[in-house]
């Protein structure tokens, strides 16, 4: 089963309107408009979905947000709705994020009700799972996942509202990435968790890589078999590094 890989950027709580917009300019003239093999995903802070958005309208690059509230829509001071996103130009959003869990102890419940909410407003959920450090040195790490995963999909997941990133909390900003025997295992053991869920779909279903993806690791992560693309964190903020782990990622020469 060939999985078309997605590429997706996080840029988290970075850039002001000129620097976005600057990333974005240099992004669309590395793509240009031709066929490329992947999807192209970047998530900047929600202050810039509206006019990145209206930049990527119709090019061959897709938007997304960072997190959404699981109500529709209501007194919740300082959130942002799914349905605002979607309004926005955005079509996917990144849900579960281990910053997000960490920081602000959202629970696999509470990932799974923004997911209902997220699909029910059209957005594609991109669902994150990952170990701590503590939990893979124990062993725990495939568990982990798997409670994390069946803890977090929505009722209606299909593979084309839904994806999954696996992204170990060690891994995540600071250099270190497991080795690609680790990243294997715990993607083929997620995607046995979601065929025992949704049958034959989840060979459909796209699992990212995330944490500490770079130009020099993407060859070898990204096209490891189950491996269906990246989440990438800071390697986002820089188009050209974005853009090689595109090119590493289905292995095409710049
Ligand atoms: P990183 O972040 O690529 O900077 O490690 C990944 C992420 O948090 O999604």
């Amino acid at each position: 089963m060939s999985r078309r890989k997605l590429i997706a950027g996080n840029w988290k709580m970075n850039g002001r309107k000129a620097d976005g917009l600057a990333l974005i300019e240099q992004l669309l003239k590395l793509r240009g408009e031709g066929e490329a093999p992947f999807d192209l995903l970047v998530c900047p802070p929600a202050t810039l979905i509206d006019r990145i958005g209206q930049r990527l309208n119709g090019s061959p690059i897709w938007i997304g947000g960072q997190d959404c509230h699981q109500a529709e829509s209501g007194a919740f001071t300082g959130e942002i709705s799914a349905r605002m996103l979607k309004d926005m130009g955005a079509a996917y959003v990144i849900l579960g994020h281990s910053e997000r869990r960490q920081l602000y102890h959202e629970t696999d419940a509470l990932v799974r009700a923004k997911a209902e909410t997220a699909l029910a407003a059209g957005l594609h959920a991109i669902v994150c799972v990952g170990e701590s450090e503590s939990q893979r040195l124990s062993g725990a790490a495939l568990q982990v996942v798997g409670a994390q995963l069946l803890g977090s999909l929505p009722e209606q997941f299909t593979p084309e509202n839904l994806t999954i990133a696996y992204e170990p909390v060690w891994a995540i900003g600071t250099g270190r990435t497991p080795t690609t025997a680790e990243v294997r295992e715990v993607h083929q053991h997620l995607r046995g968790q979601l065929t025992k869920r949704a049958g034959k779909a989840a060979d459909r279903m796209r699992i990212l890589y995330g944490g500490s993806v770079k130009p020099s690791n993407a060859g070898e992560l990204m096209t490891l078999p189950d491996v269906d693309g990246g989440l990438i964190g800071g390697a986002s903020l820089k188009a050209d590094e974005f853009w090689a782990i595109a090119l590493a990622s289905t292995q095409v020469s710049a």
